[in-house]
């Protein structure tokens, strides 16, 4: 039987531009849920990090990672979709260059905790505890996930194949980039997908 590629999203540190260049696709984006398994995408499936984890290594086709690297769990996860995947595209400036995320290395952590927590204006209390700080009131709560000192782009964790620029790229960059996999082209190691105009 014909086996249909695997293609994986997965969103580390962005503001959701980027996903929205693939749901931009529109109607070509049925096309692509008929011609491949999209195994893993947290925006828009029910999947979990087992999920993945239970996969052969290798075998997704592609993964496309957006956002820049921030947290301890956006490095354990695109390490895992590294080991699971033939080819990694980082889709997008901030998974390409570490884009606006990256201005958060102008500040430490605690400062854009104490930005983020108190001093917004849309803060009640800019007194309560920074969550860092206080991990409650005795009941046990889950754990945030913790950030890294720095933010980086993808290609400083794990080895990227691809790249497709642009904040965020346009969904026909996305498009070509896709159907590329859904026909058996996996993207050559050192690729930069230019838009087209
Ligand atoms: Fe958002 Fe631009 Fe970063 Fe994509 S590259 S996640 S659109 S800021």
């Amino acid at each position: 039987m014909h086996r249909k590629p695997k293609i994986a999203f997965y969103w580390c540190a962005g503001c959701g531009g980027c996903e929205e260049s693939v749901i931009d696709m529109a109607e070509e984006l049925l096309s692509v849920a008929d011609k491949a398994d999209i195994v893993f995408w947290p925006i828009a499936l029910d999947a979990r990090f087992e999920d993945v984890e239970a996969l052969n290594d290798g075998d997704i086709d592609t993964t496309f990672i957006n956002g820049a690297i921030r947290l301890d769990e956006h490095v354990r996860f695109v390490r895992l979709l590294r080991r699971k995947s033939k080819r990694i595209v980082a889709h997008g400036t901030c998974a390409h260059l570490g884009g606006i995320i990256g201005l958060a290395n102008l500040f430490d952590s605690h400062q854009l905790l104490e930005c983020a927590c108190r001093q917004v204006p849309s803060m009640d209390d800019p007194s309560a505890p920074l969550p860092e700080t206080d991990p409650g009131d005795g009941q046990e709560e889950p754990a945030l996930a913790a950030l890294l000192p720095a933010v980086k782009p993808l290609d400083r964790v794990v080895t990227v194949d691809a790249y497709i620029p642009g904040c965020p790229p346009p969904p026909e960059t996305m498009a070509q980039a896709i159907t590329d996999v859904i026909h058996g082209r996996l993207p050559e190691p050192g690729t930069v997908f230019a838009h087209r105009t």
